[in-house]
């Protein structure tokens, strides 16, 4: 399965964006796909085998380390 660190942000650049607030152990979505998604800083996955429809977008806070995530690669599939 793909394997992907996503884009840090500054909370500049999410100003505006929906925040999806992460909780350490727990990742944000879990199922779904076949793409896993990890924070940019410290590595913690924070989507778990999702579709890259549910990854489109969104921003996520991590809750390990508190750094603004969005989706790593912006190529679109369709
Ligand atoms: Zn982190």
């Amino acid at each position: 399965m793909p394997q992907f660190d996503m884009i840090l942000l500054t909370p500049q650049q999410a100003e505006g964006a929906e925040i999806l607030e992460h909780t350490a152990g727990k990742p944000v979505r879990e199922g779904g796909g076949d793409e896993t998604h990890r924070c940019g800083a410290c590595k913690t996955k924070l989507m778990i085998n999702v579709a890259h429809r549910d990854v489109h977008g969104v921003v996520i806070q991590c809750g390990k380390c508190g750094r603004l995530n969005t989706e790593a690669h912006h190529h679109h599939h369709h």
